[in-house]
């Protein structure tokens, strides 16, 4: 049986090892009944907000899964055991071409989607993503594809080949969580990328300590130096936004702005649904 969490989250994996196995080839099973689209798979949006707090720059895509029995799994666990079971094309596949189905009626200057490294190691990613781009109808250049350093490090001849042919065709990728790898920084000058969004560990620690805010303040610098964009994740309080847009970075994403969004909250947003453009429009 499953475990929950203090905060009646089921944890796939807590509890000992015959446990494990037998919890993930469930969660694998399920997830492939959910595949096959018996539903239960939904994507949430957390805006991504200016400096201002107010205008909605762009939005990220969040897979949940509303499991029936269990409640809502995280999405990092089921993620790991779709990566584990040869899952997380199909899963990856379904996301991207969801997230840019809605993109594509929405006014958001851009839709991220997170993007396992497993799925930048197929060399027919570059195309798959071309063909979602053309059936949903969504401009390339509104299409940022979220990625973990921990991809750039490899040296993985097909993974710079992928990266380059997404940005040659004027998607943008971005570097998730950034700050957490063991990376060395050579590879922001190797690798081209479009935007480093620093990891929530050090956004949280802003206002109490010293050395999260020194290398907040040097990502920041080393955004700045290399003209990429930079944007702080997870950010909670006006205490951390303050700071941030004192150091320099200008987008921000937490829960101090808003929490990711069902669909019809977010299209509820201001400058966000097309529709309500339309009506202004008349209106005006
Ligand atoms: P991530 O891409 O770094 O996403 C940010 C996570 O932080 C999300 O958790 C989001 O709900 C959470 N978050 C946002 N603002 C705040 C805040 O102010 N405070 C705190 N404490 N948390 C905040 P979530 O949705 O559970 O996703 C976890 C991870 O799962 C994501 O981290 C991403 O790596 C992965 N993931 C989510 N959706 C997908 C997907 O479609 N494909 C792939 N490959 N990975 C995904
Ligand atoms: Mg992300
Ligand atoms: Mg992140
Ligand atoms: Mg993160």
């Amino acid at each position: 049986e499953a475990k929950k969490n203090g905060r009646g989250r089921y944890e796939v994996f807590a509890g000992d090892m015959d446990d494990l196995l037998l919890r993930k080839r469930k969660v694998e099973s399920e997830l492939r009944k959910a595949l096959d689209g018996d539903g239960g798979i939904k994507l949430a949006y957390q805006p991504v907000f200016a400096a201002d707090g107010r205008r909605i720059l762009g939005a990220e895509a969040l897979i949940r899964w509303g499991h029936e029995v269990h409640g809502a799994l995280p999405a990092a666990q089921f993620i790991a055991i779709a990566e584990e079971r040869g899952l997380i094309g199909e899963l990856g596949k379904w996301a991207l071409s969801e997230a840019c189905r809605f993109a594509a009626r929405t006014e958001l200057p851009w839709i991220a989607v997170n993007i396992s490294p497993m799925q930048l190691r197929d060399i027919g990613f570059a195309e798959q993503v071309a063909a979602i781009l053309k059936e949903t109808g969504l401009a390339p250049s509104r299409l940022q594809l979220e990625t973990t350093e921990s991809v750039l490090l490899e040296h993985n001849d097909t993974i710079g080949a992928v990266i380059a042919a997404l940005r040659q065709s004027g998607v943008r990728i971005v570097l998730d969580d950034f700050g957490t790898g063991y990376s060395s920084l050579s590879y922001l000058r190797r690798q081209a990328i479009d935007k480093l969004k620093i990891d929530r560990s050090f956004v949280r620690l802003l206002d109490e300590d010293e050395s999260a805010r020194a290398i907040a303040r040097t990502l920041i610098d080393l955004a700045r130096t290399l003209r990429v964009e930079v944007t702080a994740e997870g950010v909670e309080t006006d205490a951390q936004k303050a700071l941030l847009v004192g150091m320099g970075c200008h987008q921000m994403q937490g829960y101090l702005l808003s929490p990711p969004l069902e669909p019809g909250q977010l299209l509820a947003l201001p400058g966000v649904s097309s529709a309500d453009q339309e009506r202004s429009a008349v209106r005006a």
